[in-house]
């Protein structure tokens, strides 16, 4: 496995790639959750490139840029023994060097709803460092996590309004044994913190039986009983939790698929996100216990 920082060697590197090229952006500190998109592309791609760069401009002033767990040495490790075949890992300083001026903002619900209202500029800097890192590294196929929908949604329609000759792979969430959604956040979480975070995954299961016991419940119904199953738990402070539809992030007026049953909530100085797909032939897909290869709906 090569691993590579500057851009001239990856420009070098990049002749000698052969097709189709797979590539799975991260932020490190590797779970099952990102070995699950290795591994799927490790499938499907002649060539498999991985990134781990924390990405300073999705992070404001006030949030977790600083304390963000890294482990580059275990992470490497990890790729290498999962069969990656390069792990760019750029500096700061690369990537946005002093003059750097040029940023892609995504606009429209899709963009400033959910996790944009709450995180202003979050996916000017995602979409920034994915296009910059799709120009650099030249993929086929890349893969994103339904863990962060609306972030993947996005990065899905910059493909499209660029017209980037790429196919971009949604795949489940990974989820702990007690349905907790896999994070590198997760790490953050004292003990009873990460006991009280698994409020998450069952009030998005509340969300999900209210929507298949009484199907004409309305949005606000299946909303409500979300937001019940979360007052249970003293340790949450709610951030949102929503019924949209998953295609343009909009609120649903009347309850029908293709939706996003959406929670992001914090627990002491950490901020979790999860989600239910309920897709738009009345499946779910609520993500895959890590170790299972299937997904459990
Ligand atoms: P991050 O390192 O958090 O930026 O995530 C890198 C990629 O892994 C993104 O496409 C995420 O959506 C994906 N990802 C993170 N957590 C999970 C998870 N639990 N299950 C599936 N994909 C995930």
């Amino acid at each position: 496995m090569q691993i590579i920082s500057t851009l001239q060697d990856l420009m070098y590197a990049r002749t000698q790639w052969s097709g189709p090229v797979g590539f799975v952006p991260t932020m490190g500190y590797l779970h099952e959750g990102h070995l699950a998109l290795y591994r799927s592309a490790r499938t499907e791609s002649q060539t498999l490139i991985g990134s781990i760069f924390v990405n300073p401009i999705q992070f404001a002033p006030h949030e977790d840029l600083n304390r963000y767990p890294r482990d580059l040495e275990r992470d490497l490790s990890t790729l290498e023994s999962i069969g990656v075949d390069v792990v760019f890992t750029p500096s700061t300083e690369t990537m946005y060097p002093s003059d750097f001026t040029t940023y892609v903002v995504p606009e429209g619900p899709l963009a400033t709803q959910a996790e944009g209202a709450t995180r202003p500029g979050h996916f000017r800097g995602v979409a920034t460092v994915v296009l910059k890192l799709f120009q650099l590294v030249q993929p086929d196929i890349v893969y994103f996590g339904q863990k962060d929908a609306q972030q993947t949604a996005v990065i899905t329609h910059m493909i499209q309004d660029f017209n980037m000759p790429i196919k971009l792979r949604a795949l489940p969430t990974v989820r702990e044994a007690d349905g907790l959604a896999m994070s590198s956040r997760n790490s953050y979480l004292a003990p009873p913190q990460r006991e009280a975070a698994t409020i998450l995954y069952q009030a998005l299961q509340a969300g999900r039986a209210a929507i298949e016991t009484h199907p004409q419940s309305s949005p606000a119904e299946v909303v409500q009983a979300m937001k019940d199953v979360l007052a249970r738990e003293p340790q949450i402070r709610l951030d949102y939790a929503e019924i949209r539809d998953a295609r343009t992030f909009l609120q649903l007026e009347v309850l029908q698929p293709p939706a996003l049953l959406l929670i992001a909530a914090w627990i002491g100085q950490t901020r979790l996100i999860d989600n239910f797909v309920f897709q738009a032939d009345g499946s779910w897909n609520t993500g895959q216990f890590a170790g299972h290869s299937s997904s459990r709906t």
